[in-house]
């Protein structure tokens, strides 16, 4: 990859990355949102599961502190008293078991040592006939009960409320686990409960409920201290069974309003469960749940509250999801305007290099063709130049400043401001398509410069009026100088040409055509095919005239007579020759005889109005003798030769007939085109 490549593609790498950078930043800030709601929402619900669970704790813990407290006072009670009746058991029992809800079955265990086992039987057959002290037949014995075992000591149920309890006479030393519960109540002197174990009720079918057992110790002496009274002074123990689902119902209750599912855990018994309000036992506390420690009579017990799937608030807390998706979905779109932005800024700075380029190229061309330049806005008379405009005619700028269509005008040649407009208008009219005028400017030093203006409208409104035109001003002086030189030249040219050619044709000291040019007219007035006259006139006594007054005066007199002879002339085709001396022709046209002597007739009182004196004539001023000859219809075949001949003879006899006169001869068609025989005189 080149250098250059390289330095293209840098913008792109550059974007690229920017983009990445805002998505990074956006969905990370999204993120971070997500996790502190989703934080916040978890503590919230936290806070609520704790209300709840310390609410279902408390119902739980009230109804089992009613039963141990009340077990405990009644324990006390019996301490007080040395010999129980069964009346007595049943009346604690029956208030008891009646007031402590989740109390099911009271209990009245003396403790009896072996040796008085066989009298205690006696006595408590004496109430309860039949009464035995026995304990569960081993299972290789096919189940049922058996006599009590020999042991240290018995702890047989000797009273039970309600009466039909099923575990009468059954001595509860036969077990040692649940004897553990009561020697540790017998040490501490409080209830203690034991494991949980299925309750069975003798004769209720379908009867087999969880619950578990409390024991508070009865003293022969009331609150004696220490583990050694204790278990010297015991008497018996006083044993409520709780059933679990009546322990449990308060807490339930509520439980069930907030939507918890309730497990309870014994913990001595290695995380044993002991009660589920629902199926699916949870393997652990989970982020949902909660688990409160509580103590139930001496036993560790874990009561763990599940929320119910949308239990909590009644639904799922979807203010964290939304925002995230809200968080990244706005990311996305700010990183699609910022791309696109950035596409949009790559794609001006490239219009801008190409921009910068063209305006390069075209300041280049301006400044190769040294042309100013201008601008102008029609709506505001604002006119924008370069230097080079200014420059031209010898300013700055800033000098001209401020710079508008008058600034034009005062500057324009007045002579060539009207032509000026009026190209302007008929561009700005839609006539000319485009604008272009030549006018001289006032130069700074006073002098003028002649400028070429050109330029086009390429702004109109929406009425497609023009709001905008602009041109360029060059310098077109030297060529002006160039061409004006030129045309004088051309001028002189002509003149001279002029002068050469009437040399040629014209007699110099009269101005009359010469004798060269004299056929070609007649020629020319012969193939007309009109009427056409020649009159021929020689100047009397001419020499005489010369010899008295002198060749100059002649001349002056030769000079007199043309000019007064061409002042008689009536059309153009009509032309006065000099054919030599003091000699003169007139080729006339006359629609007819009389018009051709009428005609002659007026140039002869011309010449005589002139009455130049001449002492030396007989008729005492200059005069002169006039030949005409005139052809009705000339054809082509009339020469200049036959002409003259013609028109000669016609002034021969003149002179012959005494001079100052007009001899005509008038031909009709065919007539008079032959030369005439015969030399002439
Ligand atoms: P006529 O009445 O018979 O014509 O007599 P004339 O004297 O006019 O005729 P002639 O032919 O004898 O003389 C012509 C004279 O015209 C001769 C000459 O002195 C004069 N003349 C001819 N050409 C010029 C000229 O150019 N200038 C001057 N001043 N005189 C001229
Ligand atoms: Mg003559
Ligand atoms: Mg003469």
């Amino acid at each position: 990859m080149s250098t250059r490549q390289r330095r293209e593609l840098w913008p792109s790498f550059v974007d690229v990355a920017l983009v990445a950078l805002v998505l990074v930043v956006g969905l990370a800030g999204s993120l971070g949102a997500y996790r502190s709601l989703s934080l916040k929402a978890a503590a919230q619900e936290r806070e609520q599961l704790n209300a709840m669970g310390q609410s279902v704790v408390g119902a739980f813990d009230r109804q089992l502190m009613r039963v141990v407290e009340a077990l405990q006072a009644a324990g006390q009670m019996l301490s007080a008293q040395t010999d129980l009746t069964r009346e007595q058991f049943m009346r604690y029992g029956a208030s008891l078991v009646g007031d402590a809800s989740g109390l099911t079955l009271l209990e009245w265990q003396p403790v009896v040592p072996h040796e008085q086992l066989a009298a205690f039987e006696r006595q408590a057959a004496r109430e309860q006939p039949g009464y035995l002290v026995v304990e569960p037949a081993p299972d290789d014995r096919g189940g049922g009960f058996v006599a009590a075992r020999p042991r240290e000591f018995h702890v047989p149920v000797h009273y039970s409320w309600p009466e039909s309890g099923a575990a009468v006479g059954v001595d509860m030393a036969f077990d040692p686990r649940r004897m553990h519960s009561k020697l540790l109540a017998r040490d501490t002197g409080v209830p203690i409960a034991s494991e949980v174990f299925t309750v069975i009720h003798r004769g209720q079918p379908g009867g087999a409920r969880s619950g578990f057992a409390v024991s508070a110790p009865v003293y022969r002496v009331p609150r004696p201290v220490g583990t050694e009274a204790r278990r010297r002074e015991l008497r018996g123990f006083l044993a409520g069974v709780v059933e679990l689902p009546s322990l449990m119902s308060e807490a339930l209750v509520r439980a069930e309003a907030n939507g918890l599912d309730v497990f309870v855990f014994d913990q001595e018994e290695d995380h044993r469960l002991i009660y589920a309000s629902a199926s699916g036992e949870p393997s652990r506390v989970d982020e949902r749940g909660m688990a409160l420690s509580v103590d139930v009579g001496g036993r560790p017990w874990q009561l763990v509250l599940r929320p119910r799937p949308g239990a909590l608030g009644n639904a799922v807390d979807r203010t964290p999801l939304l925002a995230l998706a809200a968080g990244g979905l706005a990311t996305l779109l700010v990183a699609l305007a910022v791309g696109r932005s950035l596409v949009v800024r790559r794609h001006l700075e490239r219009t801008e290099t190409v921009l910068a380029e063209d305006r390069q190229h075209l300041s280049n061309v301006i400044d190769g063709t040294a042309a100013g330049t201008w601008d102008w806005r029609l709506d505001s008379d604002r006119l924008a130049i370069n230097e080079r405009w200014a420059q031209m005619l010898g300013y700055t700028c800033a000098e001209l400043e401020p710079i508008s269509g008058q600034t034009w005008e005062r500057l324009c040649h007045p002579g060539d401001l009207v032509e000026a407009r009026q190209a302007l208008d008929r561009h700005l009219g839609g006539q000319e398509e485009r604008y272009a005028a030549e006018f001289r400017m006032r130069h700074a030093q006073g002098h003028w410069v002649w400028v070429q203006s050109s330029g086009r409208v390429f702004e109109r409104d929406a009425d497609d009026r023009p709001l905008r035109l602009a041109g360029t001003h060059l310098d077109i002086s030297r060529r002006k100088a160039d061409e004006q030189r030129l045309l004088n030249d051309a001028r002189a040219l002509e003149a001279a040409n002029r002068q050469l050619r009437d040399l040629a044709i014209l007699d110099a000291l009269t101005g009359a055509f010469n004798r060269r040019h004299f056929d070609d007219i007649c020629l020319a007035s012969a193939q007309r095919g009109q009427a056409v006259g020649l009159c021929m006139l020689d100047i009397d006594h001419f020499k005489a005239y010369n010899d008295r007054y002198g060749h100059q005066a002649g001349d002056a007199v030769l000079r007199a007579f043309a000019q007064t002879l061409n002042n008689g002339l009536k059309r153009s085709t009509d032309a006065l020759f000099r054919l030599g001396g003091e000699e003169f022709g007139v080729i006339f046209s006359a629609s007819s005889a009389a018009v051709a002597r009428q005609f002659v007739g007026r140039l002869s009182a011309a010449v005589h109005a002139l009455a130049v004196p001449h002492a030396d004539s007989p008729h005492r001023i200059v005069t002169a003798s006039f030949g005409v000859a005139w052809w009705a219809a000339p054809t082509s075949g009339l020469t200049p030769e036959a002409m003259y001949a013609a028109a000669d003879e016609a002034l021969y006899e003149a002179k012959r007939a005494g001079r100052d006169q007009i001899v005509a001869h008038c031909f009709l068609a065919g007539e008079g085109e032959a030369l005439p025989a015969g030399p002439q005189a």
